[in-house]
């Protein structure tokens, strides 16, 4: 008897689907961790509390009270006594550009965290006095005005009195760059330099520019594209921190939204290298986004040929780094960029539609989950118009989402309740939230998104925030704004009833965003047979004041059973601690990444 391939492929899979669940048996064999003494958030209905859980194999294998899981206790089993701490499952980020930031780290000085302009200003001098010749300062995003104490932007001469001789980049969000006199002379821009369509360069007296996008970013993305790169070996150190940083939040898992100037496959080649070593320690599921306006469909009809979807490249790490789809750019002609400074771009309807039509259609037809980027009501009526029209004609019933949607309205969020797809929320609003409010009004600002109503909607939803440029990457911070409806500067944004509570805020941010790569049945809760993701804060997210939440960080973070970030008192339980970050005059070795405020944790 002989099996033809499909059915012997069809028969392997059958085998590891059974052996998934013989190994979940909590009767087979001792547990390899067992945490104790824990206040256990499960987010699994059937049991949405416990004291204790056990690990085997990476999994969740008994969930509930000390003494049930002590029945799995084995002579090698470890113990965590997690001394009454809140335990949450792994946080996963439905949108984050986690791959191309990888490539950065290590050369930005993160404001992400800074509680003021004079503070983030001294980090910037003394990072201009140890940055060698040739290289730059670079604050990329993650970062608003009014969290520092100020409130205001940096001007230029503040850049060219911290910095005098180093060139300085420092970008708002994808509103606004700013470069300092060393800058300028760096990039050669002189009064008759040309700007890309849709922005413009302002020269300051004193010397310096003030970048201006109005409303298109490209001016930004030209400059970041200038600068220079890291070397290989930087580039591995730069990925391994980043990541880490990551964990320090307890973030485990990570839908990549692909992004703007990050070219598949030449920029993912050194991520993709270090998950192939089991080295990436966040399981990363990756959208896949054309660079180039007008010939995007080029790429997605290569990308469906020779991309394999679903296929695990981080050997013993389920779900580990996995490409997923496309987006969150589809096409360029789309792309309706968040810059609250200006008025919304306007887009050319006739390329919108054939080119969106083109590219849906070729991936549809190749089963891609796809994703695509909207702000405002009136784009997520053009892009649902198409997809409607395609999917029909198609008969596709697969995964798709809309990225942000801040602006959408009740209709058009029946509509994509009506199409089958979900939507993918994060706290940009929480950066930009002060320049919205001034340009459309309180009002608007107080459905931007529509938190209330998305839930109630039923449409999936997953929580994110879209870092590292127009936000940071710190998951609480996008907790702290869906819970208390604040920017990080404090400013109201929602009404009590457009809030959500903090187990609905979570929801999101665990198995809410799991859904986004398919995996809302593996991870996302505490729960026997669950991916064993899962992080011990550093405060009780449940008890701790609305603006404590902004301090929480976690003090143990596990992925699938492994311990990837350990703070004090689990600090014992760390691997290896990571090399210093490369190269030496790397921010990340003298400032590391997010700012926590002093005397703020625990
Ligand atoms: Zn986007």
């Amino acid at each position: 008897m002989h099996f033809s391939k499909a059915l012997t492929r069809h028969a392997t899979k059958l085998f590891a689907a059974m052996a998934i669940v013989v190994g979940m048996s909590a009767q087979d064999g001792p547990a390899d961790w067992i945490v104790t003494n824990a206040k256990v958030v499960t987010l699994d209905e059937r049991r949405p509390a416990a004291s204790s859980f056990a690990v085997r194999n990476g999994r969740f294998v008994s969930v509930g009270s000390d003494a049930a899981t002590a029945a799995l206790r084995g002579p090698k089993t470890r113990t965590i006594n997690a001394r009454g701490r809140t335990v949450i499952p792994g946080l996963n980020d439905s949108h984050l550009h986690a791959v191309r930031e990888g490539r950065f780290y290590n050369l930005e000085l993160r404001w992400d965290g800074v509680t003021s302009l004079q503070q983030a200003l001294t980090m910037l001098r003394e990072q201009a006095a140890r940055t060698p010749r040739g290289h730059w300062v670079r604050v990329v995003g993650g970062w608003s005005p009014y969290q520092f104490t100020e409130r205001r932007l940096p001007t230029v001469e503040e850049l060219n009195d911290a910095a005098p001789d180093t060139p300085v980049l420092v970008l708002f969000l994808y509103s606004r760059g700013f470069l300092n006199r060393a800058g300028v002379d760096a990039m050669n821009i002189t009064p008759e330099t040309k700007a890309p369509t849709g922005s413009r360069f302002e020269l300051v007296r004193g010397g310096g520019a003030v970048l201006h996008c109005e409303p298109s970013p490209a001016i930004l993305y030209q400059s970041v594209a200038k600068l220079p790169p890291m070397s290989t070996e930087e580039q591995a150190s730069s990925i391994l921190h980043w990541y880490r940083e990551l964990n320090r939040f307890g973030l485990t898992s990570a839908v990549d939204a692909g992004g703007g100037g990050h070219a598949y496959p030449d920029d993912y080649a050194a991520g993709e290298a270090l998950a192939r070593q089991n080295k990436v320690n966040l399981r990363l599921s990756m959208y896949l986004f054309a660079q180039k306006a007008d010939v995007e469909l080029q790429d997605y009809q290569k990308w469906t040929n020779d991309v394999k979807l679903d296929v695990d490249l981080a050997p013993g790490r389920p779900h580990g780094y996995v490409y997923e789809g496309a987006g969150e750019n589809l096409v360029a002609a789309v792309a309706d960029f968040e810059n609250f400074l200006a008025d919304s771009p306007a887009l050319s309807d006739e390329k919108l539609r054939s080119q969106l039509k083109a590219v849906t259609t070729q991936l549809v037809r190749n089963g891609w989950p796809i994703r695509i980027h909207a702000t405002y009501d009136a784009t997520i009526t053009k892009v649902l118009d198409v997809f409607e029209e395609v999917f029909k004609a198609e008969n596709f019933r697969g995964r798709w989402f809309i990225d942000h949607a801040e602006g959408i309205s009740d209709q058009n969020l029946q509509r994509v309740k009506r199409l089958g797809g979900g939507i993918a929320i994060q706290n940009r609003m929480a950066f930009s939230g002060e320049y919205y409010v001034e340009r459309y009004g309180k009002e608007a600002a107080g459905s931007a998104p529509p938190l209330r109503k998305m839930l109630a909607s039923g449409v999936p939803l997953g929580a994110g925030t879209d870092a590292t440029r127009v936000s940071s990457f710190n998951p609480w911070l996008s907790l702290y704004w869906m819970v208390s409806g604040k920017t990080v500067g404090g400013t109201e944004l929602y009404a009590k009833d457009d809030r959500l509570t903090r187990e609905q805020a979570l929801r999101l941010f665990t198995v809410g965003s799991a859904w986004f790569s398919g995996d809302e049945q593996v991870k996302g809760r505490i729960a026997p047979g669950q991916l064993a993701d899962f992080a011990i804060l550093s405060a009780d997210y449940f008890s701790v004041s609305e603006e404590q939440i902004k301090n929480i960080e976690s003090v143990l973070t596990v992925l699938g059973g492994e311990v990837v970030y350990a703070a004090a008192p689990f600090q014992a339980l760390a691997g290896p601690p990571l090399p210093s970050a490369l190269p030496a005059w790397s921010p990340v070795a003298h400032f590391g990444g997010y700012q926590t405020a002093p005397g703020s944790k625990r």
